[in-house]
């Protein structure tokens, strides 16, 4: 996520792209990386075939998730995340939560709980490690009537964390931490899913994966959306203009904006998103997914920008907005799982810090490293914490956090630092990384003892 947006200039960017000499093998990323530390429910498997009424303000159909059990224990219970929910929790008399779920099969559910954004479905019987196991549910998503990345603007409907999806048991347990209004709370293993949406034909529909549209009912197309090992699925929907392009590294770069983004925006975008996507890929891993939507509109500055693999939503301005920042979440957080909740620096000082890369950044503001203003700050701190804190918490993530990384290249040299990091992506690809891993990889980079560089960046780890 990014709320503002720093003025790069595009002409900057496409002078030091051309000149990149900077390169991973595609082999490099083949490698999946079952690095999760036997998180379940594993390898999740989503279908939803979902039908949008005459707007697309709303969406009713039906989804299964198909999931196994990698841990050593049983897995007598799944928990359905209905983060759409966050905002609405339970609602009121008369208008209740926008998304619900219904005639659960496969298991018996339980009353929404943590402010209807978790449904507990209790097995028949306990899956056993190995096993696999199936539910399924009606789902209803009304979209909010506010302007949010799950929300509206005008005829423009904006579907994000509005499919229900998997909670996560790791080591620590169920992970059912609350909706927060600032960072994200979302911690997900790499799923597929395929999933129909069968809508008015005069509303285009990016979504999440490699799409195709056919003619449905007269009237109405279907459009069918298949993604491997990606975290969560979003889609859009409204009279969104489009264009599409292929990036020289072969990546499907499809963008859509409102009508009244000005071309040259949209184009400043498109044209950022293209050598964004392959330069990412040079530097971390080739992008996996084949297709992208970059999905932009100009009055998005109330809410930002906002990633959601293969799909991001981006508040465009003259510079090309966040375009960039989101579409290297696709790494951290999208390739590099993390859980945002817990660990949010590991998505978004990652996601700053990849940005500054690509306009030759080279952390020159971190001389004025942003003063912690108490001891318990820090770097590594949850979402939790900052959503508690309040406006203002992401200097302390966005820009200490990145500065963190800027220091740590001048720890290890820019070389060195640039092959520590694709190592890292590498060995965590599809996988869930953590503070502990991250500490680890960098320390496994330099004869340096670091020890003393993570106190004093306030990388902080429960045993540090
Ligand atoms: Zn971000």
């Amino acid at each position: 996520m990014k709320r503002t947006g720093r003025g790069f200039a595009a002409l900057v960017l496409s002078a030091l792209l051309a000149g990149t000499g900077l390169g991973v093998p595609a082999s490099a990323a083949a490698v999946t990386g079952a690095g999760d530390g036997g998180a379940a429910p594993s390898r999740p498997s989503y279908g939803a075939d979902l039908r949008a009424d005459a707007t697309g303000g709303r969406w009713t159909g039906r989804e299964t998730v198909t999931f196994g059990n990698r841990s050593a224990e049983p897995l007598r219970e799944v928990y359905i995340r209905l983060w759409g929910n966050g905002t609405d929790g339970c609602g009121i008399p008369g208008k209740p939560s926008p998304v619900r779920i219904d005639r659960v099969t496969g298991g018996t559910a339980d009353a929404p709980s943590v402010g209807c954004t978790a449904v507990r479905i209790a097995l028949p019987a306990p899956l056993p490690p190995g096993g696999r196991a199936t539910v399924g549910f009606d789902v209803s998503i009304t979209v909010p009537d506010r302007l949010h990345r799950f929300g509206r603007d005008g005829d423009h409907r904006y579907l994000g964390n509005a499919l229900p999806v998997l909670a996560v048991r790791d080591a620590q347990g169920w992970h059912l931490d609350p909706h927060v209004d600032r960072g994200e709370s979302y911690y997900t293993l790499a799923s597929d899913f395929r999933v129909t949406l069968d809508h008015p034909t005069g509303l285009r529909v990016p979504a999440t994966g490699t799409t195709t549209t056919r003619p449905g009912a007269p009237g109405r197309s279907v459009t069918t959306s298949t993604a491997r090992q990606v975290r969560d699925f979003a889609w859009a929907a409204g009279p969104f203009r489009s264009g599409t392009a292929t990036s020289p590294g072969g990546v499907t770069v499809r963008a859509y904006w409102t009508d009244g983004t000005p071309d040259a925006w949209v184009e400043t975008a498109r044209a950022e998103a293209l050598r964004a996507i392959d330069d990412l890929g040079k530097r971390f891993g080739r992008y996996p997914y084949r297709e992208v939507d970059v999905v932009l509109s100009d009055r998005f500055a109330p809410i930002g920008s906002m990633e959601f693999p293969g799909l991001v939503l981006v508040w465009a301005d003259e510079w090309g907005g966040a375009v960039v920042h989101e579409l290297a979440h696709q790494w951290w957080y999208g390739i590099v799982g993390n859980d945002e909740y817990a660990s949010p620096w590991l998505d978004e000082s990652f996601a700053v810090y990849s940005g500054d890369l690509l306009v030759g950044d080279d952390g020159a503001y971190c001389a004025e490293f942003v003063r912690w203003e108490n001891d318990t700050q820090a770097v590594t701190n949850s979402s939790g914490y900052w959503d508690a804190y309040g406006p203002g918490w992401s200097r302390f993530v966005y820009t200490n956090g990145a500065c963190v990384l800027h220091d740590l290249e001048k720890v290890l040299g820019s070389r060195a630092m640039a092959a520590m990091l694709r190592e890292y992506v590498r060995d965590h690809w599809y996988g869930v990384s953590t503070t502990a891993a991250f500490q680890r990889a960098a320390q496994a980079a330099t004869t340096t003892d670091l020890t003393s560089f993570w106190r004093e960046h306030r990388v902080r780890t429960a045993t540090s």
